[in-house]
């Protein structure tokens, strides 16, 4: 059998929570390599697409500091590449009074904007939407260039020495006396230190006694919609409807997007406009019940689909973060629908667990089951 190649840390899964921690820890100097079982900018996990929303806002203060710290580490990112990833074009709540009026509070509270709106002040700002309730304001969201994010990542990690294997599924991970030794069908690796950050695949590569709570994995449908008059203009926004028994809250989502695929016909648009706003409803299982809600709530789209996507969505019941470590091993499942707007930060926290730091987050103490699921 071939020797194994030497590396501090072997990092599985090249979406963004993958390529971030592959970042962070080259970063500080740690030698690196990245496995992704498929290819370069692939659309078969969850981190695939133009967009997603980035908001400060948040029900769970916990959430709200690590959109803070993120920033920061947006910045971080941006200038190393040169890239613009985050725009902070404003990004609004609205619905649920209560959800409303804590959202707002807790962006006080950390010392960000809240702009309180009634309906009719929204709607005049945003007449291509309809509001019934509660809005606030926050003109620190906006929303973040995804695959411009994780290519960013691969290309500022290999630069650092990152060793970045596309095409390399990890087909067994062995425990040694220090550390782990990985197969995948082209070369052993050994690594000090391992981070699975295999998204909706991560229980398949659990080793037996690493114990997490229940994820359950669903398909997203996320769908485009063209504007009626290009002179619209749509914020980052989260639709909170209803909340159910357990406290789940139920709602939409969505932000102004690039979109790829020509106009259905009869929607009015021609194939060369390119921007349209991107909506995604919970519990939606089909493209007819995300349409059926922009005829409700988005007057100034054209409630004819112009294109969708499929994105895996990975998720704990409360919609809690899994960053975790034992032994060698530090799981990262940073999903649950709202992840994106943290990745370079949550690279930063799996670097920590990395080197043995202590947690500065306690996701299992958070909770944002209280958030609409996703964005
Ligand atoms: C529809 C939808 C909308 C969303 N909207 C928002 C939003 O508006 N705002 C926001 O902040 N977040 C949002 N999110 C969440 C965000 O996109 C995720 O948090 C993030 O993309 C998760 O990235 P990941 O790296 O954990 O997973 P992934 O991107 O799935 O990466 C995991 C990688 O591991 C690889 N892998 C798996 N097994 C192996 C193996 N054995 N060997 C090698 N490689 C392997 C996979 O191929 C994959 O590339 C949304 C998610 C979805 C699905």
């Amino acid at each position: 059998m071939s020797s194994a190649e030497q590396f501090e840390v072997a990092v599985i899964g090249a979406g963004a929570m993958g390529s971030a921690a592959a970042w962070q820890l080259a970063r500080r100097g740690h030698s690196v390599i990245l496995l992704e079982q498929f290819g370069e900018g692939h659309q078969r996990g969850s981190s695939h697409g133009a967009t997603r929303i980035f908001r400060v806002a948040y029900r769970d203060p916990t959430y709200v500091r690590l959109a803070s710290e993120s920033l920061r580490a947006w910045a971080e990112l941006e200038q190393e590449s040169g890239q613009v990833l985050l725009e902070q074009s404003g990004q609004i709540d609205h619905g649920d009074p209560a959800a409303i009026e804590e959202v707002a509070n807790n962006l006080e509270a950390a010392g960000f904007k809240a702009q309180r709106l009634s309906p009719t002040q929204a709607q005049d700002l945003w007449p291509g939407m309809r509001f019934d309730q509660a809005v606030v304001h926050s003109v620190d969201g906006g929303r973040v260039f995804a695959d411009r994010t994780v290519q960013t990542l691969q290309r500022c990690a290999t630069a650092r020495g990152v060793t970045v294997a596309f095409h390399e599924p990890v087909h067994s991970i062995d425990s040694t006396a220090d550390g782990v030794v990985l197969q995948t069908p082209r070369r052993r690796v050994h690594a000090r230190m391992l981070v699975i950050a295999a998204g909706a695949w991560v229980e398949d590569l659990l080793p037996g006694e690493f114990l997490l709570p229940k994820l359950t994995v669903s398909e997203q449908v996320p769908v485009h919609f063209s504007k009626r008059n290009s002179s619209l203009s749509w914020p980052s926004f989260l639709h909170h409807m209803h909340t159910n028994a357990e406290a789940l809250t139920f709602g939409a989502y969505g932000m102004e997007s690039p979109f790829s695929g020509s106009a259905a016909s009869g929607s009015g648009v021609s194939n060369t406009e390119r921007l349209g706003v991107k909506v995604g409803v919970d519990n939606a299982t089909d493209v007819d019940q995300v349409a059926a809600y922009i005829k409700e709530w988005h007057p100034g789209l054209h409630p004819e689909p112009v294109s969708s996507t499929q994105c895996l969505f990975t998720s704990t019941a409360d919609q809690q973060f899994i960053l975790q470590r034992q032994g060698p091993i530090v799981v990262c499942s940073t999903c649950s629908g709202h992840g994106f707007k943290f990745t370079p930060m949550i690279g930063e926290l799996v670097a920590d667990l990395c080197e043995g730091r202590p947690a500065r987050y306690n996701f299992s103490a958070a909770t944002s089951a209280s958030e609409p699921k996703s964005g």
